[in-house]
């Protein structure tokens, strides 16, 4: 039911859009969600994801030492990062600034201490929606696990795991044996593991945004296909959404549509450094018996996790034009470490079928998302840059988006999150 006063419109139905809709409605606002596709569909970077609800993922991808690998990245192609060449002029600036984000660990510890905020009992908040609206199966509690060649190599990470710790990031040591039980199948070359009881993830994140943005209609939401393309804002209040379906009456909008945000966010004042990490998954059907517990090879650097629709390999950070044609060889590149961490899906005919998918990581050169008033209008709040993060990081997201709309304080330190970070 509405208060019958603010009508919200919320650009974008990834699972931030979704989240968000779905707060506002239950704090009785009028919500229009509007997307040119399908939500949860194929072109939102929610829809492709690795699926890890990880307590871990406080930690950005810039760590000191990083800038001595760009040269590496640009000629290595089978990594999981890459920078595409042609790109490289226009992406300068942003790849400064996130090597300086992460060139002392007093600066990655600032980030970590303001991802630990919003990842704050992520697991519950997820459980909690998706059994409200009658889908609690899309949420599995079974932990996740890192998995490392032997202890060696888990140490080289010491520093990035004990910062977690110090964050509250509970976890399990396992042996080989414990490994093994855990993750039935998994190359005999990891002889060490991580486990994090705390950890969960989604069985189908396309499914699960779907879901939300229909439990945010059934309470009382509009969905409206169609692209917003700016603001009419009148002695700084915002008083309509321009779409290219049209005009649409409105006093509040969030702008939450993920790669694509940076345009109107610029339209509202904030000209924000917005680039797309584009990431890839390969998601296999097989007979072969695969874990229940999703795992993260380390060297690899992806995540393997069991989904609805298959055995799902995701990862890869490739640095280029967001709109450029996928490089459906770095998809390969995750089929081929699929193969060699499950040995068992190497075998002939192991393997059914594989979906390649490649999308938008919205990423923010200090891995940190963008959540605040927009500079020129209040009534325009920002919700995106949610990088590697965006699922995990949703619900709280979605509350405190909600708690600025109503011009609550709410418990979440918005500070390390503000559009003006960007701001000379
Ligand atoms: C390979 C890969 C693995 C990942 N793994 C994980 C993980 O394991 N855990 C985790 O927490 N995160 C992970 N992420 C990150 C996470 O998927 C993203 O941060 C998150 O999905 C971003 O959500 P979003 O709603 O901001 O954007 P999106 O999901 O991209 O949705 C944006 C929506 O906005 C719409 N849109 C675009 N322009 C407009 C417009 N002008 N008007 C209206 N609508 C518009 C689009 O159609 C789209 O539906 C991963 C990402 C990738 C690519």
């Amino acid at each position: 039911m509405t208060d019958g006063g603010r009508h919200i419109a919320v650009i974008g139905a990834g699972i931030i859009g979704a989240t968000t809709a779905l707060a506002l409605v239950r704090v009785g606002r009028r919500v229009t969600i509007l997307d040119p596709g399908q939500p949860g569909g194929v072109q939102a970077a929610s829809y492709g994801n690795g699926a890890f609800l990880s307590p871990a993922s406080i930690i950005p991808v810039s760590l000191p030492g990083l800038w001595k690998k760009v040269p590496g990245f640009l000629l290595d192609s089978n990594g999981p990062l890459t920078i595409r060449l042609a790109s490289l002029p226009r992406l300068a600036p942003w790849l400064w600034r996130f090597v300086r984000a992460g060139e002392t660990w007093a600066r990655v510890e600032r980030t970590a201490a303001a991802l630990a905020t919003l990842l704050d009992g992520a697991q519950d908040r997820h459980a909690a929606l998706a059994t409200s609206i009658g889908q609690p199966e899309l949420i599995k509690r079974k932990g996740l696990i890192y998995a490392y060649h032997d202890r060696r190599s888990f140490e080289a990470d010491s520093t990035v795991w004990s910062l977690r710790q110090r964050h509250g990031v509970r976890l399990d040591i396992l042996s080989v044996d414990a490994l093994q039980e855990r993750a039935p199948g998994l190359s005999s070359t990891y002889r060490f593991g991580v486990f994090l009881p705390d950890g969960a993830h989604c069985h189908s994140p396309g499914d699960y945004v779907r879901a939300l943005v229909d439990g945010a209609v059934v309470e009382g939401a509009e969905l409206l296909q169609g692209r917003a393309t700016g603001f009419d804002v009148r002695q700084g209040r915002l008083v309509g959404l321009l779409t290219d379906a049209g005009r649409l009456d409105c006093d509040g909008a969030v702008i939450a549509c993920g790669a694509h945000s940076a345009d109107l966010a610029c339209q509202v004042g904030d000209p924000i450094p917005l680039e797309s990490e584009r990431g890839y998954h390969v998601e296999v059907k097989t007979d072969v018996a695969m874990p229940e517990i999703p795992v993260m090879p380390q060297d690899g650097k992806m995540a393997n996790t069991p989904t609805q629709g298959g055995f799902r390999a995701s990862g890869q950070v490739e640095l280029a034009s967001r709109d450029a044609s996928p490089d459906w060889r770095r998809a390969d590149i995750l089929l081929r470490a699929l193969k060699v961490t499950w040995p068992a899906l190497a075998v002939p005919g192991a393997i059914q079928s594989v979906e390649r998918w490649q999308g938008n990581r919205p990423s923010t050169p200090d891995g940190r998302p963008v959540i605040g008033r927009s500079r020129a209008c209040a009534d325009v709040v920002h919700a995106f840059g949610h990088g590697h993060i965006g699922l995990v990081s949703a619900p709280r997201t979605a509350e405190a988006v909600a708690d600025l709309l109503a011009g609550r304080s709410g418990d979440l330190d918005l500070s390390p999150f503000s559009p003006a970070r960007f701001r000379r």
